[in-house]
């Protein structure tokens, strides 16, 4: 039997090379849902290939657009956000595969995992916002979360087959563009600087985070979750040739790490197949072509919001969910040219020093806290 995958952010980055690994094993994986935010050309192209049951264009602007170029599939089309929740609970459905960005991946992580449905997970932000909650419901149904983030997938990699808990997980950073750019220089960086990725192609938002180490931060947030640390069992340490892509240390001393080129095909492929390996059809890692592997810890100075991540975790409550609410508006700003780069930190931190602390939220609370944090941090940028 195939495996049927639903298909969350279909027309993204981790979400098109996740369709690369259905295309090469076509005997293996299924799609019965396909989604997209508003490139909705790209979903139909998808849908036209692949053959769902399903699409969703959460931007229900293109519903029109979408029915009429799919009236001659047996497909059915749905709009806006709601339907990605609802998608994922079909019975048709085995493997939810999370590629959607931002807090918008929260709801549906968590009802992938009320369905029982396996979830391969790259939206971090629903970590970042609702760990404590999908982990715990995940428990309580022995519904599997398999990590694609590739620090995370290096880290269940290395845990697998131990019996033994892990004594702490180093995470490991690139550093992103401004590894080496003087902090007086920060200021004037300039989009097209920020988007430039040293090691990875990503989509926007998570290419603007590494470069601010948010992206690591929600990393780390995101490891307690899955792994169920406590914070100063995390550490990270920039690694800037991204070979390494993290590693775990146990009681005897011995640390065991992942190694490979930096291509999420691998981590996309391992969570869909896992236990199994196989054949990827990438280019292998040739240690003659690396022969450096370098670590420096990260200069905090310069990159503040790292610390200000661990700093929400240690709080708890909804404070991860207000970092990542402030950070989403603060991103956006930056990218459509409102705000300096070095705004971000200003937002996030404004934000978190005025949203509302709830130290037990309920879900609902995670989506109120979500927008009054958001309203902050407009209004934060606007004055
Ligand atoms: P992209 O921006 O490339 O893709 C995001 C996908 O989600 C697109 O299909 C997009 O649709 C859709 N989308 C965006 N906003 C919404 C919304 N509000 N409602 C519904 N759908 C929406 O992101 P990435 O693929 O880079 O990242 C996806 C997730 O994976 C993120 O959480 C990221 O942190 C994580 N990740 C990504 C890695 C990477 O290499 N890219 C590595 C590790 C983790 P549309 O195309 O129409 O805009
Ligand atoms: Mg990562």
């Amino acid at each position: 039997m195939k495996q049927r995958l639903a298909l969350l952010g279909s027309t993204g980055s981790i979400g098109k090379q996740t369709l690369d690994i259905v295309r090469r094993r076509p005997d293996e994986f299924e799609i019965t849902t396909l989604t997209a935010g508003s490139r909705w050309e790209s979903l139909v192209e998808q849908a036209l290939e692949f053959k769902p049951d399903s699409v969703v264009i959460a931007n229900e602007q293109h519903y029109n657009a979408v029915k009429e170029a799919l009236s001659k599939e047996p497909i059915k089309v749905y709009a806006g956000s709601d339907a990605l929740s609802q998608v994922v609970t079909g019975g048709e459905v085995d493997t939810v595969v999370n590629a959607l960005v931002g807090y918008a991946g929260m709801l549906p992580s968590l009802a992938a995992v009320r369905a029982s449905k396996r979830l391969a997970l790259a939206n971090k932000e629903s970590l970042v916002v609702a760990g404590e909650h999908i982990m715990r419901e995940a428990a309580e149904r022995g519904v599997p979360i398999l990590p694609i983030d590739s620090e995370h997938s290096a880290i269940f990699q290395c845990l697998a087959g131990e019996a033994s808990a892990p004594r702490r997980v180093i995470v490991t950073a690139s550093g992103g563009p401004f590894l080496r750019t003087p902090a007086e220089e920060l200021e004037r960086v300039t989009v097209a600087q920020a988007l430039a990725h040293p090691n990875w192609s990503m989509g926007a938002k998570i290419t603007i985070d590494s470069s601010t180490l948010v992206n690591k931060g929600f990393e780390v947030i995101e490891a307690r979750w899955l792994f169920g640390l406590k914070p100063e069992q995390i550490d990270v340490l920039v690694h800037p040739q991204s070979i390494v892509h993290s590693m775990v240390e146990f009681e005897d001393g011995a640390i065991k790490a992942q190694l490979g080129t930096p291509d999420m095909h691998l981590p996309i492929q391992y969570a869909l197949r896992f236990p199994e390996r196989g054949e990827l059809g990438e280019e292998r890692l040739d240690f003659m072509k690396n022969p450096t592997l370098t670590f420096e810890p990260v200069d905090n100075e310069r990159f503040p919001l790292l610390q200000t991540a661990y700093d929400c975790l240690r709080k708890g409550g909804n404070s991860c969910c207000v970092m990542n609410g402030a950070n989403e508006v603060a991103v956006a700003a930056f990218l459509s040219g409102e705000i300096k780069y070095t705004d971000i930190a200003r937002v996030i931190l404004g934000t978190l020093e005025r949203a509302q602390f709830v130290a037990t939220p309920t879900i609902e609370d995670y989506a109120a806290s979500n927008l009054e944090s958001r309203r902050i941090a407009r209004e934060i940028i606007q004055h």
